[in-house]
């Protein structure tokens, strides 16, 4: 099992870690004992970044990651012989791009926030890349008139500077909260136990696996670029990131 940080702690850049498999049967692939690197899951996409062998300095790309079972799997690029079994790596994340996507991923449940909030909409799904990001709602009465309204609803929450917090509930407990039920959390496969939440205090909850900032200050604004219709009811939102101070 790897001992995935970025469930904990999203601000740690890189781990020592040792490796403990190594697949080279196609591309490259590293399992280590923990990691920085966040598997991907919930939209958001994987890290990536490097490793680095503490004891030649030897360093490799590491392309993406994702969760195989309990393990984390790098990827390495193709064709490279990669680190062996038992040695020790530093593994550092691309931090510009996490922190981005950390942005991005609060920016996105503020505004699914914002639009249950105050139009009872629920979110269906959505996708992210570092500064950028789309929402899926249904909700039937979106369109063009309100898209101004929402972008400054959002907006003033941000600013608000609220504390973003981490749980990790049993799954009773999380079943228990009203509001997660509308993040689809009953659609849990039976065999998890424990239900990872992130909270924007006083304005949203949500059962999520991923990396977000400790406060919405962090985030900065967004702009509201574009809407489309999926049908009658359901309708996509997308949003950029516009930088804290801009
Ligand atoms: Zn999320």
């Amino acid at each position: 099992m790897t001992d995935v940080v970025p469930y904990r702690d999203a601000y740690t850049r890189s781990v020592e870690a040792r490796v403990v498999a190594v697949d080279v049967s196609g591309t490259p692939l590293v399992v280590l004992d923990r990691t920085a690197f966040y598997p991907g899951g919930g939209g958001q996409p994987s890290d990536r970044g490097l490793l680095l062998r503490s004891a030649d300095g030897r360093s490799w790309v590491v392309r993406a990651a994702r969760r195989s079972g309990g393990d984390v799997v790098h990827e390495l690029d193709p064709e490279v012989e990669p680190p062996s079994v038992g040695d020790v790596v530093v593994a550092d994340l691309d931090w510009a791009r996490r922190y981005s996507l950390m942005r991005t991923h609060t920016a996105l449940h503020a505004l699914c926030g914002v639009v249950w909030r105050d139009y009872g909409a629920q979110v269906t799904g959505g996708n992210m890349e570092p500064g950028s990001g789309r929402m899926d709602f249904e909700f039937e009465r979106m369109g063009g008139e309100l898209v101004g309204e929402i972008e400054a609803k959002v907006n003033a929450e941000l600013a608000m500077a609220r504390d973003v917090r981490v749980a990790v509930l049993p799954r009773e407990e999380a079943f228990a909260i009203p509001d997660l039920i509308r993040t689809k959390v009953n659609l849990l496969p039976p065999g998890i136990e424990e239900v990872r939440t992130i909270e924007i205090v006083g304005l949203d909850l949500q059962a999520d696996g991923g990396t977000h900032v400790a406060n919405t200050r962090e985030v900065g604004g967004i702009r509201v670029t574009g809407y489309e219709s999926k049908g009658r009811i359901n309708k996509r939102i997308r949003i950029e990131l516009v930088e804290p101070g801009a």
